[in-house]
């Protein structure tokens, strides 16, 4: 346990003094204080802010973790133009909301602005974070005709599909459901990263954005974590397709499935079988494309699955 923590923890220093400041608490206190000793270097007052992965880059999901000079009744972030919901972790007395850097956010630094309430009082803290950039593989990639040049029949279902997704998508659950760390969907080889160029016939046509397993069709797929099915339907490009909702604007997506073990409304546990693994709609062949999607933005599944979470207590009494 030790050991995996440290090799997640253990990056090449690349900011400097706050970057191994933070290393070395690593190494000498557990992940319960870490947050508590990370907030006397980071923060002012007697608001602590810390979060994970240590290093932040685009394209990374993330955990913003807080405490606060008084017991709150709410706190909620404004990050990169997005709200972070919160959930108040009883047994750490820590806040926990999860967020994320969108692709496109350039190298910088950012600000998490928070607001609290305790007795209809209002207290609000920001804190500045940098963020670093990340480096995403090219790829070519041949797909068949339909999928380059669809008919009009295509069309017009793509356009129904689209019109799903942005229903489906618009819908945000701020109450938490996930609990504890987010687990792989299946026990198989990573083909092919987040973040990925590809380029089809030629051409730079879209970005990678999820995670592909190497898989033979039937494979049982997992939940990731704790959530709600929002979807589980065959759409155009993403064949046979399950969306979980995890609240605080937290979606896992599940494509090109062969069979659906789950339906819409179905609340579901972490690593319980939502499918079976398939090659339906965009797909080469037989393999399981994960994606994570926060607020509207797809971020790096791998990050998430590293992620050192709490269990909600909450949840366990559902
Ligand atoms: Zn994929």
């Amino acid at each position: 346990m030790v050991v995996e923590r440290k090799s997640f923890w253990n990056r090449k220093p690349a900011w400097g003094a706050a970057w191994l400041s933070s290393l070395l608490l690593t190494f000498v206190v557990p992940w319960g204080e870490r947050a508590a000793a990370k907030v006397t270097t980071k923060s002012e007052g007697s608001w602590s802010v810390g979060w994970q992965p240590a290093k932040l880059a685009n394209g990374a999901p993330l955990i913003f973790q807080v405490t606060t000079p008084k017991r709150l009744d709410s706190l909620s972030g404004t990050w990169l133009e997005h709200e972070v919901f919160f959930s108040f972790d009883v047994t750490s007395k820590t806040w926990y909301g999860i967020a994320g850097v969108s692709l496109g956010t350039k190298p910088g630094t950012y600000s998490l602005q928070l607001k609290g309430s305790a007795g209809g009082r209002e207290i609000s803290f920001e804190r500045k974070i940098r963020i670093g950039r990340a480096k995403y593989p090219s790829i070519s990639v041949t797909v068949s005709k339909q999928f380059t040049e669809p008919s009009t029949e295509q069309l017009q279902q793509i356009k129904q599909a689209k019109i799903l997704k942005r229903d489906v998508f618009s819908q945000v659950t701020r109450q938490q459901e996930w609990s504890g760390p987010f687990l792989s969907p299946v026990n198989a080889r990573v083909s092919d990263v987040f973040g990925t160029r590809r380029v089809f016939n030629g051409e730079t046509k879209s970005v990678h954005e999820g995670l592909d397993y190497a898989v033979p069709q039937g494979t049982p797929v997992s939940a990731l974590n704790a959530g709600t099915v929002l979807l589980a339907q065959s759409l155009y490009f993403e064949g046979n397709c399950v969306v979980l909702d995890h609240g605080q604007g937290l979606l896992t997506l599940y494509l090109h499935l062969s069979e659906f073990k789950v339906k819409a409304g179905n609340r579901v546990t972490r690593g319980q079988e939502i499918g079976l693994s398939g090659g339906t709609g965009r797909a080469t062949g037989p393999h399981l494309h994960i994606a994570v999607r926060w607020e509207g933005v797809y971020l790096d599944p791998a990050i998430l699955l590293k992620l050192h979470l709490p269990r909600s207590e909450e949840q366990h009494e559902k």
